[in-house]
């Protein structure tokens, strides 16, 4: 792989919480393009610096485009280690073909992170709780504004440290269940990690966010009945013993972090369905003492305790508005996977 050094390097942020999320960009960039005579060509590692775009280029009017979010870790052992990338080649092909972006090649952008990686490793925050944040992302590039799927695009990664998400200590969200917005609809682009999806979201979430909510969970387009999920994460319920997520109907992000709770809880003994969960459900499980726990899964928080939520004008707290027991299980076996605190039985890391 052809590496274009920087004559400079950046100046590096503390590696602490004061990190945030997204906000610091490393040295360099993997890029690769594509075009109908060549197909995926020119991969490369060049200096991350801004790119000129002709602003009549596909991608500022139509947004086709899509991304993926994974985590590099540093591991107890020192190693660095990245939690399951081929789940996210795969389903960043997958939204590809919803969106017409051509197939891209699976090992050569394996090799191009694994290569950016050990470049950068410099980056990787060791604190508890921090990572360096992984943003592999394709963009159509060709000039025109035909309503049509391009016939040039580029696809980059680009690396952020980021602080723990539990910089403030472990605080439960409250989430307000939307019933008039809606995020995606069975054959729509719910499904897709694309880009349009998260434009389409934040009228709902700045008004939740005036109302003093963290997040908007969201509820089915067709009927306003069923729980999809939460803004950038799988929604988890635990009723009445029995752990519960809404099954992947085709509006729903197949998160790899909602994968792998599913998994690690068969494994070890806890019930667990796949199946829709109306919020009628939920709200009846609350008001007679069954809502044991509620929690979101994502790359960004791994585990994230709901604390309440508010339907239609009523409030509900969750397991007195604590992290519950199941919660903390998952939270600290994954993070444990992750950063080699526990063993890797299922081969879940991939080491740098
Ligand atoms: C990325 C994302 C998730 C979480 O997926 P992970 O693979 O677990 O990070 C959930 N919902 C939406 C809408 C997302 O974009």
């Amino acid at each position: 792989m052809q590496i274009i050094k920087r004559e400079v390097l950046k100046e590096k942020p503390v590696f602490d919480n004061k990190l945030g999320f997204g906000r610091y960009f490393t040295d360099y960039m993997f890029t690769m393009k594509y075009n109908v005579e060549e197909g995926w060509h020119d991969a490369k590692i060049e200096p991350n610096a801004p790119v000129q775009f002709d602003l009549a280029t596909t991608i500022f009017h139509y947004a086709q485009g899509i991304f993926e979010g994974m985590k590099a870790f540093k591991r107890v052992d020192g190693s660095i280690g990245v939690f399951r990338p081929g789940e996210n080649w795969a389903r960043m092909n997958r939204s590809a073909e919803r969106m017409c972006i051509p197939q891209f090649p699976e090992d050569v952008v394996e090799e191009g992170l694994e290569e950016l990686l050990k470049l950068e490793k410099d980056w990787i925050p060791s604190l508890p709780g921090t990572a360096l944040y992984i943003r592999p992302t394709i963009v159509a590039t060709k000039v025109m504004l035909g309503v049509h799927a391009s016939t040039e695009y580029l696809f980059f990664i680009i690396l952020s440290p980021v602080g723990s998400y539990y910089a403030h200590g472990l605080e439960p969200t409250k989430l307000l269940v939307e019933d008039y917005y809606t995020r995606a609809t069975v054959g729509g682009t719910g499904e897709a990690k694309c880009l349009g999806n998260y434009a389409c979201s934040m009228k709902a979430g700045e008004e939740a966010e005036k109302k003093g909510f963290d997040q908007v969970l969201w509820l089915d387009a067709q009927e306003k009945k069923y729980v999809e999920e939460v803004g950038s994460m799988n929604m988890f319920f635990v009723i009445d013993g029995e752990v519960v997520t809404p099954a992947l109907v085709g509006s729903i992000l197949p998160g790899i972090t909602r994968k792998s709770a599913i998994y690690l809880l068969q494994q070890n003994g806890y019930r667990v369905s796949e199946r829709r969960v109306s919020i009628d459900e939920v709200v009846e499980a609350s008001r007679c003492g069954k809502l044991e726990e509620a929690f979101g899964t994502g790359t960004a928080a791994v585990i994230s305790p709901v604390g309440e939520f508010e339907y239609k004008g009523e409030r509900f707290v969750v397991n007195g508005g604590k992290m519950g027991e199941i919660t903390s299980w998952l939270y600290d076996n994954i993070t444990g996977i992750q950063y080699g605190k526990k063993p890797d039985v299922y081969g879940w890391v991939k080491k740098i």
